[in-house]
């Protein structure tokens, strides 16, 4: 059993892999009647359960081994998996840093784990003094770190996710949805370096194909071949599969769309920063920026009355909103609605 394998539930560790119809059969056959599929149709068949078609295209791209890649319905799905996979429910704990993506703790209170939050500091970044004796608790599993950092934008600083990598025994899950509008290098190339690294990324954002649910894991092939023990046997549906190779043929798109959020990214930002509404613009890593607000459930409010919706996160940092990268007819429609806001404003407590 290797060092990594200590970490997974004695329950997965013992399961005997269920092997599908299509799993079994390794050759070329003409005639399959082996899963009580119906022979006629285009989606007739089911999809291939390890997406291999799909695996060998993203190997390329990412210059990663297929035997290190897991594809989910989503990277949500992956985080799911870390919980299934690692987290004995009653018992187990995992540790985020505040405030961040919400799913780690609506998957961890799904799966009846602990959330112990650390707070980011005031640059949003981790705390290490504060961090250091949570990573001892026995019963700590998993350590999500989100970079860039969703809401806030930024990107957590190397050293510290290092030392998060290097100081805990268990599962360390760099989530880098947002890695492509940045300038980061991936931690993909550290899964080797790392037995407890799990990196995972999303055709969602930069990609653009939020609607057809893809998402990737990248670990060792250890780690890998327990999530494909877990996850459903169809995860990802075939039509999902071929949007995703379709879009990959034309990375020219892709790295178009990038240049052109980023660059929109720029403009509202100018625009934002001579608001009067506008308190603070947070450095941002990814296609939105968390802007503070004299009063952000005032404008919130207000934007919604006119159409437009951005995300309020007043609640985890105060009198803050989100504001995800449109066009530019969209944002330019953002930055004239906020600049009447800003001349009413005697009417409106700011
Ligand atoms: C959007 C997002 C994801 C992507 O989830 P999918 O299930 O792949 O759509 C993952 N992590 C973070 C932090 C996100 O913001």
């Amino acid at each position: 059993m290797t060092e990594i394998e200590k970490y997974i539930r004695p329950n997965i560790l013992a399961l005997q892999p269920y092997s599908s119809a299509r799993d079994e059969f390794k050759g070329t056959a003409e005639i399959f009647l082996d899963a009580n599929e119906n022979p006629w149709g285009t989606y007739n068949r089911y999809p291939d359960p390890y997406q291999q078609k799909l695996k060998q295209k993203i190997s390329t791209l990412k210059k990663v081994d297929h035997i290190n890649i897991f594809i989910g319905n989503g990277s949500d799905e992956a985080i799911d998996l870390v919980f299934r996979i690692f987290c004995e429910p009653g018992r187990d704990k995992v540790l985020v840093f505040t405030p961040t993506y919400g799913v780690y703790e609506v998957m961890a209170n799904i799966n009846q784990v602990e959330v112990i939050k650390v707070p980011l500091n005031k640059k949003f970044q981790v705390d290490r003094g504060k961090t250091s004796r949570f990573l001892k608790d026995k019963n700590l599993k998993i350590v999500f770190i989100c970079s860039p950092n969703n809401p806030t934008g930024n990107l957590l600083r190397k050293n510290d996710i290092d030392f998060i990598l290097k100081n805990f025994k268990g599962i360390v899950v760099v989530d880098e949805a947002y890695i492509d509008f940045s300038a980061a290098t991936s931690y993909i190339n550290a899964i080797e370096k790392y037995q407890n690294l799990v990196v995972l990324q999303t055709f969602s954002k930069a990609w653009g194909l939020a609607g057809v649910r893809v998402g990737m894991a990248f670990s060792n092939s250890t780690i890998i071949s327990y999530f494909n023990q877990v996850k459903l046997p169809y995860n990802v549906s075939m039509p999902n599969q071929e949007m995703v190779l379709n879009s990959l043929k034309q990375s020219g798109v892709y790295r178009k769309k990038i240049a052109q959020i980023l660059a929109e990214k720029k403009l509202l930002i100018t625009a934002l920063k001579k608001m009067q509404l506008v308190e603070t613009i947070f450095p941002s890593d990814a296609n939105f920026v968390l802007v503070k607000m004299k009063n952000a459930n005032e404008v919130y409010q207000q934007l919604t009355q006119r159409g437009i919706i951005v995300r309020n996160r007043s609640r985890e940092v105060s009198n803050c909103l989100r504001i995800t990268i449109g066009t530019k007819k969209e944002n330019q429609r953002l930055i004239n609605t906020l600049k009447k806001l800003s001349d009413e404003k005697k009417s409106i407590v700011y």
